[in-house]
């Protein structure tokens, strides 16, 4: 397969890429026509997704996160059973993959993780996937010891489909885990170089609760019960203190930023500034509170949000566009296989077909590509070689 247009390479050009069987086989530059109508782009990363509640889209609005997760989302996730657990993720992968979606991080329910696996087998998405680890919390979802299947897991799933599925581990958030359950994700995402992905600091309330109970900031309980490592990836930190952003970066621990889902359950805002020095990635968490799995929308939102924050001195639009590619590769231990387009790296990428009304512009390539095209305008998308959507 060969195609030509406007190349996200490391350094863009205008050229041809082509793949064989799993792998871009070449990058070629070109002469560069007057109007470029196709982009080629790395296959976006999201780093925190719950395709699992996809079928909960729209059941859940105007409540922030505890209430959100103790009145629908706990009672929808415990009544799956395998068919409809099967179904709702399908859909959120389906969904993932028609935006550019090509990597998911993806984070189930307390049961039917099998199911999961079986739909990202089935539609061919590269997904890395963890039960969602709970013995604390909702009496129908909870478990004495939620960690017993994972080495089930890890027979049938790990490195299985030619290395696109990967098990991880997922505690739920602090307060849903007992320090039992939570020192030992840590001790076996390192002894199995396990990726190691929850939920923190997303909602003032729940981090009151922890300083509560605990008398230390949720990010500091990880660190006391070994949590933190370079296997770890944190979701949303909305309200990192200072000591909290200087202890994930010791731990060289990366961030997966969500802001539509931050946003739309008033959780605050996260400053990316105050970030930096981390390794950043995109997430667009799941259907019922973003309510779209758009990585473009993620982009564009990140991006203004930081001129709001910091003006013209932000984050740029080629670090936003590089949190939602390589950023992500990095979380997920995959940087030398995807994230970006190179010979050898794997052939995940989506083929755009720029709009007749809009004048794609190459000495602004992240600007013109954030903030004039949508996944609207997506022509195909391939993960591994093939074509899936
Ligand atoms: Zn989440």
């Amino acid at each position: 397969m060969k195609f030509e247009g406007y190349i996200f390479t490391p350094k863009p050009f205008y050229g041809t890429l082509s793949s064989k069987k799993d792998r871009i086989a070449s990058i070629k530059a070109i002469r560069r026509p007057k109007k470029i109508t196709k982009l080629i782009l790395p296959g976006f990363i999201s780093t925190h997704i719950h395709t699992i509640q996809t079928h909960a889209r729209n059941t859940a609005e105007n409540m922030e996160l505890l209430e959100w997760l103790s009145k629908v989302i706990w009672p929808f996730e415990a009544k799956l059973t395998k068919k409809t657990a099967y179904y709702s993720a399908l859909c959120g992968m389906d969904e993932s993959l028609s935006k550019g979606i090509t990597s998911i991080l993806d984070m189930a329910t307390a049961r039917h993780t099998d199911s999961v696996f079986e739909a990202a087998r089935n539609c061919g998405i590269r997904a890395f996937i963890g039960k969602a680890l709970m013995d604390q919390g909702p009496k129908n979802l909870i478990e004495p010891h939620p960690l017993e299947e994972i080495f089930d897991h890890l027979d049938k799933w790990h490195q299985k489909e030619n290395g696109r599925l990967q098990v991880t581990l997922c505690p739920r958030f602090v307060l849903s885990c007992s320090e039992k359950l939570l020192r030992s994700v840590g001790e076996l995402s390192k002894k199995y170089r396990l990726l190691h992905h929850t939920h923190a600091s997303e909602n003032k309330a729940e981090c009151e609760w922890i300083e509560k109970r605990y008398k230390k900031s949720n990010i500091e309980i990880l660190e006391k019960f070994g949590c933190l490592n370079e296997w770890t990836t944190i979701a949303h930190g909305v309200h990192f203190s200072d000591r909290d952003i200087a202890l994930l970066r010791k731990r060289k621990v990366s961030i997966s930023h969500c802001p539509t889902s931050n946003l739309k359950l008033a959780s605050g805002l996260a400053d990316l500034k105050r970030l930096a020095s981390l390794n950043l990635s995109l997430g667009v968490d799941g259907a019922p509170c973003n309510n779209l799995l758009d990585p473009f929308f993620e982009m564009r939102l990140t991006h203004l949000l930081n001129r709001y924050l910091h003006g013209l001195y932000g984050f740029s639009a080629e670090r936003v566009f590089k949190m939602a590619t390589m950023g992500g590769a990095k979380a997920l231990h995959q940087e030398k296989e995807i994230g970006s387009l190179e010979i050898g790296k794997k052939a995940d990428f989506l083929v755009i077909q720029v709009p007749d009304f809009v004048q794609f512009n190459p000495d602004f390539p992240y600007e013109s590509l954030i903030h004039s095209i949508t996944s609207a305008d997506i022509h195909s998308v391939f993960v591994d070689g093939h074509q899936r959507a």
